[in-house]
């Protein structure tokens, strides 16, 4: 089901929902179990944040849903997505869509909501969801302080490399540092350009306003199924004086998890491989690195090297990390901020992981573009959505 069907369905439930009030009522659990468990990732910056709300199903299937919290601090929603989302006062309230409104036992369904703060941005705890009070969300990423108004990256001063926009994510001094933010239009334009290498079909590139990780906008991809419905957004910045050694940031929201064949969802041109590919994509639905010059991968695409990395999580947003080490022919991955350990290339072949990778001798990647988007070699297509890009000479963080 593509998004719009969803918009559709989710019309068909509003229209359902005024009906039928506020009739989707928990029913009472016979016992003191734990009816939901929810959960609030905040991605904070000066002013504004998103955040991420996950509500967990205890032993009772939930049948539609709605979710109350009070903020502590003075922020504002503005928008939500993936629920209907409203606030009076302090209190904020949402309900699910026609869509997700079922959660399995023990099952979950993911919403965001999008606002702005000034004094305080305290993350809320208490959560009630169809009149329940749900359980403590428990330690959280460290993206959501409990601290509220001076977390790490909203404490950072907004992007200073121009036009970029809000940059929650924190760009540090990297060369590239882009939110999407300043893209008027809805085809990225500017520092960025639509490229469809070799053939193009139906895969599209657009700026979505209606989903963001930072802001208000980021890039959607239509990836289509087939080679030649690929389609990336390519940086149009110079983007040689980073040097030989590229570390990458990106956040990627996948609609389907990641496929058995093979996809690449980015993508670097190596000029030291006759200017061939240098790929970030997935198989076996892991995520995995592709070499184009040669198919090498990594891992090694065997069961025990897939095992070694991970696949992505659909619904939410990612934050995937690289260091490409062109000097010693190097390469490590973080997801989340946590390195992947199939996921590296460390000069010594090691079964699994880079053993095949490294039977080129003397790989010494020369980066010289940066691409996000899809290409299926096989016939799997995803919506996805690329947000808070980043590329320099040090680790930026996610
Ligand atoms: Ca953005």
């Amino acid at each position: 089901m593509n998004l719009n069907q969803r918009r559709t369905l989710a019309a068909a439930a509003a229209a359902i929902a005024a009906v039928g009030g506020a009739a989707v009522a928990l029913a009472p659990a016979a016992h003191a179990a734990p009816a939901c468990q929810v959960t609030y990732q905040g991605n904070p910056w000066q002013g504004g944040f998103t955040a991420n709300v996950r509500i967990t199903a205890g032993a009772q299937a939930i049948n539609g849903w709605t979710l109350t919290w009070t903020y502590a601090g003075d922020q504002r929603i503005t928008s939500g997505w993936n629920a209907t989302v409203s606030q009076s006062g302090a209190t904020v309230t949402a309900t699910n869509l026609a869509w997700n409104g079922n959660i399995a036992p023990g099952g979950s369904a993911e919403f965001g909501v999008q606002g702005t703060w000034a004094s305080a941005n305290p993350t809320p705890t208490a959560f009630t969801l169809n009149g329940v009070s749900c359980n403590e969300p428990g330690p959280t990423p460290s993206s959501s302080s409990p601290s509220g108004s001076s977390s790490p990256s909203a404490s950072a001063s907004p992007s200073t490399s121009g036009s970029t926009g809000p940059n929650p994510g924190g760009c540090g001094s990297a060369a590239l540092c882009d939110g999407f933010e300043n893209q008027a239009g809805g085809t990225p334009a500017g520092s960025w350009g639509v490229v469809y290498p070799n053939c193009s079909g139906t895969g599209t590139a657009t700026v979505d306003t209606s989903v963001a990780r930072s802001g208000g906008k980021s890039v959607r991809v239509n990836g289509g199924a087939g080679y030649c419905n690929h389609v990336f957004v390519r940086s149009t910045a110079d983007l040689s004086a980073i040097g030989r050694v590229w570390y990458g940031r990106f956040y990627v929201r996948h609609t389907t998890a990641l496929p058995a064949t093979h996809v690449t969802f980015a993508a670097m041109r190596d000029a030291a491989d006759s200017g061939k590919d240098l790929r970030v994509g997935g198989q076996n639905g892991a995520l995995q690195w592709n070499r184009e010059s040669d198919d090498a991968t990594l891992p090694e695409q065997s069961p025990t090297g897939v095992s070694l990395s991970r696949p992505l999580t659909t619904g939410v947003w990612t934050c995937v990390e690289y260091r490409v080490d062109g000097n010693a022919g190097q390469l490590q991955t973080w997801i989340d901020g946590a390195l992947v350990s199939g996921l590296v290339v460390d000069g010594t072949p090691t079964r699994d992981i880079d053993s095949q990778w490294l039977n080129r001798a003397n790989w010494r990647p020369n980066l010289t573009d940066l691409r996000f988007g899809w290409e299926s070699y096989g016939n799997d297509a995803d919506t996805l959505w690329f947000d808070d890009v980043a590329l320099g000479a040090s680790r930026i963080g996610c």
